[in-house]
């Protein structure tokens, strides 16, 4: 701390100093500017550095780790998942599912139907059909039935083209009928087995015919059906002989549903078993930064004050009264200067009372300040393609003028706010070239938070490490104060799959008529509450962290490796790198009653889905015996 430097400062001046008068003096001189001092500092509200609960390791053990957990994959596949080679359904199923397995890290085979054959059934414990032709199994089909009756688990992917082959796995998938594709206006759950899910209907932006009108035997059980008058039965499990179907007819194959097909996928079976990042994050765009620009009508029109003075006076106490409600920690995005300037010196910005203010509130908050840019022109050369729609950004000339502008407001960033390490970089406009990206590295930036669902030219990622240099990527996922269904979906999908939220928030929404400035602040405030109020009530458990401790959570995430069996009442998990933790989800599909754990701890999250904190690498989940 700065006090204790002072005082320690103080203290051997004081040794010095009593031979002599003058020396007094001095001392006198030297407490009275030390106190003025003071009083400045605490006017400019010091901050006091939240230690992170989880560290970050160093860019080389993670380049390391991240190599032997690739080569460590050597448990033997159970999940077959069959493809259609150029059938588009099929690559978008293989596309979807392909990454959900890794990440579940689930050990799993591709095959093309034509070379599916009978003989290699006994290698697996679940088939997922991912095909839209299923006259192509017809030499199978007998074999897949006597698969599935004597304890194979086969999942039907997405809904496939209505055959005669299809309709005779009729009688073991469970459906009495079935008619054509038909519209999905929303998500219905009939049974509270996804985090969130029973809170309430979900609806579907640019619905479309995504699903088989059918209807079903009664011994099947729908988790999720349609919000339609009519509702159609969407996901549903049904056990066959000692093996079980699951039937996954929501046909939208989307990176933002990943987490319903990966749900769909883990009630196959008797149980599924796959880690987590357990994580909430908050990122708050362009801030602190100077006023923005843009358009204060609407700031006017309802608090009759400046910009500058709506951020300090309102803005910022609701966002305060967020964080303190849901116990956020914000991670907030530095621009030093709102010009154009893409060469030559990069003046530092003197302007820094507001840098000041801001900063040190959020500091003081457990929050963190990462990098956004000296300004806000996205870090790309002339050689970056725009395709006119950002016409007020301009490119920079070179590598060399990109590390100048980046060291600028680094060294900006870190005279402001000294103890504070600057780890966390946020791309402007979600723009980010490669020859930026790996200028990032050459300096402190340990984690790039760009999106995770694409649009455009955006800079989309998944929520790993890089291989190469060891940067995290820790994407966010939904944004700003208007939550449309799509987000309100994503957000649900991936608290099921990754056990994660992300937010990013611009602070200009209210200067921006696009972003809803017309709605008002209170009412973008409200919506801004409504969402976490959901969040807060569907997944009270996740961790709330800042830019770089979700780092920290994603590192071990992503480098854990599972190996899983079942034997008579027990469950054992083997984990490869487990260093300092490691979160799974656990879902049981045969009624279990989880009756003790060995080497971690259990909260049930969902009906049937537990969240496992494991802290040896051999668990045991040991369950109580049935009646
Ligand atoms: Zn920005």
């Amino acid at each position: 701390m700065k006090f204790d430097r002072i005082k320690k400062k103080l203290n051997k001046v004081k040794k010095e100093s009593h031979i002599n008068l003058t020396g007094m003096y001095v001392i006198g001189i030297l407490y009275i500017i030390l106190m003025v001092v003071l009083v400045a500092v605490q006017a400019n509200v010091r901050y006091t550095i939240r230690d992170d609960r989880i560290k970050l390791l160093s860019k080389e053990e993670l380049v390391n780790l991240k190599k032997v957990s690739q080569q460590q994959n050597k448990v033997v596949p159970k999940t077959l998942l069959v493809v259609e080679d150029g059938d588009v359904a099929s690559q978008k199923a293989k596309n979807l599912f392909v990454p959900v397995f890794e990440q579940m890290k689930e050990e799993y085979d591709v095959l093309d139907v034509t070379e599916l054959n009978s003989r290699m059934f006994e290698n697996y414990d679940k088939i997922v059909l991912a095909i839209s032709h299923y006259p192509m199994l017809a030499e199978t089909i007998a074999d897949i039935k006597e698969w599935v009756r004597t304890g194979g688990n086969l999942m039907v992917a997405y809904p496939p083209e209505v055959s005669g082959s299809f309709q005779s796995l009729y009688d073991i998938l469970g459906i009495k009928d079935s008619g054509d594709t038909t519209m999905v206006e929303g998500l219905h759950f009939n049974n509270d087995f996804m985090i969130g899910g029973t809170l309430k209907d979900y609806f579907i932006i640019d619905a479309y015919d995504c699903a088989l009108g059918l209807s079903l035997k009664d011994d099947c059980d729908i988790y999720i059906q349609s919000t339609e008058e009519y509702p159609v039965p969407l996901v549903w499990r049904r056990d066959f002989g000692d093996g079980s179907i699951v039937v996954d007819n929501f046909g939208i194959l989307e990176k933002a549903y990943r987490g319903i097909h990966c749900s769909a996928y883990s009630l196959l079976g008797d149980y599924c078993v796959y880690p987590v990042i357990n994580a909430e994050a908050f990122y708050i765009d362009d801030f602190p930064s100077p006023v923005p620009g843009g358009d204060g009508t609407y700031v006017t029109r309802d608090y009759n004050m400046s910009i500058s003075d709506f951020y300090s006076r309102i803005w910022w106490n609701d966002i305060h009264d967020l964080a303190q409600k849901y116990g956020l920690y914000y991670t907030g995005v530095i621009i030093e200067d709102y010009s154009n300037q893409v060469s030559g010196e990069f003046k530092r910005n003197e302007e820094i009372s507001r840098f000041q203010y801001f900063g040190n509130m959020l500091l003081r908050l457990g929050g963190e300040i990462g990098i956004h840019g000296y300004n806000h022109m996205p870090l790309v050369l002339d050689n970056f393609d725009y395709k006119d729609q950002y016409d007020a950004y301009v490119q920079w000339p070179s590598v060399l003028d990109m590390r100048n502008a980046l060291e600028e407001v680094i060294d900006f960033t870190q005279e402001l706010y000294k103890e504070e390490e600057l780890l966390v970089y946020v791309p402007p406009s979600n723009v980010l070239s490669g020859e930026g990206r790996k200028l990032l590295n050459e300096t402190s930036i340990r984690s790039v938070a760009a999106v995770y669902l694409s649009t455009d030219m955006a800079y989309e990622q998944e929520f790993e490490i890089t291989p190469e240099d060891g940067m995290i990527n820790v994407p966010r996922i939904t944004s700003g104060c208007i939550i449309d269904e799509y987000m309100e979906l994503a957000a649900l999908s991936e608290l099921n799959f990754h056990f994660v939220n992300t937010h990013f928030l611009h602070p200009d929404d209210v200067l921006d008529e696009d972003r809803g400035a017309k709605l008002g602040w209170a009412r973008l405030y409200g919506n801004l509450c409504d969402y976490f109020e959901w969040l807060n009530t569907a997944c009270p458990w996740l961790r709330k962290m800042t830019g770089t401790e979700i780092a920290a959570a994603v590192q071990f995430y992503d480098l854990i490796g599972v190996d899983r069996s079942i034997k008579d009442n027990e469950l054992f998990i083997h984990l490869d790198n487990l260093i300092d933790e490691s979160w799974m989800l656990l879902r049981l599909n045969k009624g279990q009653k989880i009756d003790a754990i060995k080497g971690g701890s259990y909260t049930e999250v969902a009906d049937g889905l537990y969240l496992l904190e494991c802290n040896k690498d051999e668990v045991v989940v040991r369950f109580a015996i049935q009646e």
